[in-house]
Formats: structure tokens, sequence, C-alpha cells
């Protein structure tokens, strides 16, 4: 795709703002969907408003600007804007696709962010956005004689993902995980150091083809190991997976691909597992963007627009729209609600309407003032249910989250799922 096939989509908008906000909000305190807005308080920061910019540009009516540039990237790629924007229109305007596809453009021109280009420089050189050796990207599992899924053929290709992988304070929760497996006689084997980014990162930055060519070669490791399902501990591989691979053209070979929750949630449905220890608390959930409505399957769709009753648009032949309903929202839960003494109460922006941590699409590295702001509110929205902890089941956002709610003085604490599950699973 490019930006000029965008154009059509750009003119269907009929800046209603609908992407700003929740369809039903629950209250004016929580009725906004769009960290960016919130932050940038101007129309261009909206996902509408982003259409326009890009409609603009692509009519060679602007140039770049420092502000220009703000507006595109104080964005954290988290699609609320384009679930809020189909709850009226469908897949006839979609934003978000016109969000990747401005990024892209702004890489093509040369004038991507220092921020973001250090991490695509660490991405070429060493396969993951923090720069640290490739050679340490097994440490966490060092002395759990696991089996080396390049060598060795499995059932279960377990993916790690760079944070979980880098993430000293994730390692007691994978070799956790990893003993879990075992325990349920589960057959499953790790990449270790030949594991390397799947390039969701590279994607939502706008390097295309930095996003192909890691998810070509995290492919071509695991159709090559000839396990039956990939079961990945990294909400943002998760989402690469199943949406950015075939937006990318790049296929698993029909592979099963499953969350890690979603994974132990069916060993303990089977029978296989058993929570046993309480945990006494009350708890909220934070559907991670990239495990909810990112994670939609794409299917590439061929076939054209046509104009009907004048005013309406209709895809022949139909294609599926992601209306961010079926990511994965249920197995998080029902592995919280299986441990005893937990008590879930939802946040009133939750499931394919969560408001994101703020961590995403580069925000983090390119705008902490934004990102922190974002965590802030969603850590505001989580202290307004009464819970004492926040769960999560992305070490990215619990990374993020966990460092504003120590930043800023809230008597939250925020935790992993997984983490939840190794305190409580003895
Ligand atoms: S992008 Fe969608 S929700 Fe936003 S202003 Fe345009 S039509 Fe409305
Ligand atoms: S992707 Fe998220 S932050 Fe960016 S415009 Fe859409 S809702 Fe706002």
């Amino acid at each position: 795709m490019s930006l000029e096939t965008r154009k059509r989509y750009i003119e269907r908008c009929p800046r209603c703002s609908q992407c700003k906000w929740l369809p039903a909000p629950k209250s004016q305190r929580f009725a906004s969907v769009c960290p960016s807005i919130q932050y940038g308080n101007f129309h261009s920061y909206s996902a509408g408003g982003k259409g326009f910019t890009a409609y603009a540009m692509l009519e060679n009516r602007i140039g770049y600007s420092a502000e220009m540039l703000r507006s595109v990237f104080a964005c954290t790629m988290c699609g609320a804007c384009d679930t809020s924007c189909k709850t009226n229109f469908g897949d006839n305007i979609e934003p978000l696709d016109t969000l990747y596809e401005l990024r892209a453009r702004v890489v093509r021109d040369g004038k991507s962010l220092p921020a973001h280009v250090e991490l695509i420089d660490n991405l070429r050189r060493v396969g993951n956005p923090f720069g640290k050796p490739s050679q340490e990207r097994a440490r966490w599992a060092e002395g759990l004689n696991l089996k080396d899924i390049t060598k060795q053929r499995a059932d279960v290709f377990l993916h790690i993902g760079c944070t979980p992988a880098y993430d000293e304070a994730e390692w007691r929760s994978l070799q956790f995980c990893a003993e879990l497996l075992k325990n349920a006689k589960v057959d499953f084997g790790v990449a270790g150091n030949a594991e390397q980014s799947s390039g969701g990162l590279a994607f939502d930055l706008g390097f295309q083809e930095d996003a192909r060519r890691l998810a070509e070669a995290s492919a071509k490791l695991v159709v090559a190991s000839g396990a039956k399902t990939l079961v990945t501990c990294c909400a943002e591989s998760y989402a690469a997976f199943k949406n950015g691979f075939p937006r990318l053209g790049v296929s698993l070979g029909g592979l099963r691909v499953l969350h890690i929750t979603e994974y132990l949630d069916e060993l303990i449905r089977d029978g296989r597992l058993k929570p046993r220890s309480s945990a006494n608390a009350l708890v909220t959930y934070h559907d991670p963007c990239k495990l909810g409505r990112l994670s939609e399957t794409y299917t590439p769709w061929q076939g054209e627009w046509r104009r009907v009753l004048n005013v309406m648009y209709i895809a022949v032949p139909p294609r599926p729209v992601l209306y961010g309903t079926e990511g994965n929202y249920d197995a998080p839960r029902r592995l919280l609600q299986s441990i005893a003494g937990v008590e879930v109460v939802e946040m009133e922006r939750s499931r394919e309407y969560s408001y994101c941590c703020g961590a995403g699409g580069g925000a983090k590295e390119a705008y902490p003032d934004f990102a922190e702001k974002t965590a802030g509110d969603r850590l505001t929205e989580a202290e307004a249910t009464g819970a004492s902890v926040m769960v999560t089941a992305c070490a990215t956002c619990q990374r993020h989250l966990s460092a504003v709610a120590n930043k800023q003085g809230s008597k939250l604490r925020v935790k992993g799922l997984l983490e939840m599950l190794c305190e409580a699973v003895v």
C-alpha cells in the first residue's frame, strides 16, 4: 500500500470526531479514547486530523515542520480511533491504516525522528530495539535445559519477544512459565539467541521494509522448526504474527498462533494445570492494545469499492472488517479468575475500548512527557475502580505503567499476569 491509496478513504471522513471518543462512554471523565488528542489538544492530533495532514501532503499544500511531525508521532498507534470510527463508518475510512501509511511516507522522505532512527539502527544491528547484544537474548533461560527448537523438533515453538527476553524483571515469570509447560508435559522448544524482533515496532514506526525483513526472518525460523503451534510471551509479537505479517505478505504456513495467556488458559481448562494458592486482592485488568484490538487476524483483500445511493461505498466482494472485538480479552480474565481470592473489577474503558498505557508506537522514546501523561491518565482510571493491583499481560505496558506509578506516587501496584500466576501456582 501507499499513502496515495489512502486518499479515497480520507475523502470519506466527515470530521465527525468520533475517533476522539468512546461510542458509549460511562462518564465524561473517561470518555476519551485517543491519548494523542488528550495531549495535543488540537484537531491535528486526532486520527481524523492526521488524515487531513496526510491529504494536505498528498496535495502538496503543506511541508514538514516540527509541529507537524509532533502531531504525527505523539501517537501511540493504539488503534482506539479506528475501533471508534468503525462504529459509525465500518471499513469506509479505517484511520489506523492511514496512520501506518503516513508514517511510512515520513520515513521515505527521510524525516523520521532521531529517537526512532536509533531504535531502527538497533534492530538492524542486533535484532532488538534496546541495542543489547543478540548473544544475551537467552540469558533468562540459562540452566533450564530447554529444547533448542532450531536443532530439535517440538510441537510448540515458544517465542519470547524482545522486552521479556531483555528485561531482567521478567525473567522469573518466564522461568516459571517454562516450568509450568514442563509440568504440563508440553513438548516445546525455544530459539534462544537465534530469535529476533518480529518487526511489529519497525512497522509502527513506519519502517515497513525493516518490518518485512524481520518478519520474514521470524517466519523462516518458525516454519523451519516444524512446530504445529506458535505460542508467544510478547503482546507486540502476537499482534505482529496475526495482523502485521499478513499486511506484509509474510506467511507462517498456517500455524496456530496463541498468546501465552491463551495457551495457559487452555491447559487449565484441560485440567493439565491447577492454580492452587490464593492471592486475596481486588484487581483491575488493563487490556494491552497489542493483545486486544490490534491482534485481530488481518485478511488481505483484493476488490473494488462501489458507490451506491450516491453517498455510500460498499466493498465488492465483501471483506472482513476488524472491529476490535475479536482480540484476546477473555483468556487473561479467566486466568485471573482462576486464582482463588482474586476479584476482578473492570475499568470504564476496557476490552476493544481500552485506553492505551502510552508506551507504544515509539511514543515513549520520542515524547516521554506524552507517554507519562497517558500512563498517568490510565492509572487514574484504574485507581477509580478501588482496585489495589493493576494487572496486564504485556511486558511493555507493565514496565511503563509501573515506572509512572512509582514516579507519581500511586498506591496502585502494577503487576504482570504471569507474575500473579507465578505467586498463585506453587
Ligand atoms: S476518522 Fe472516522 S471518526 Fe475520525 S473524524 Fe473521520 S470519520 Fe469521524
Ligand atoms: S492511534 Fe491511538 S493515539 Fe494515535 S490517533 Fe489513534 S487513538 Fe489517538
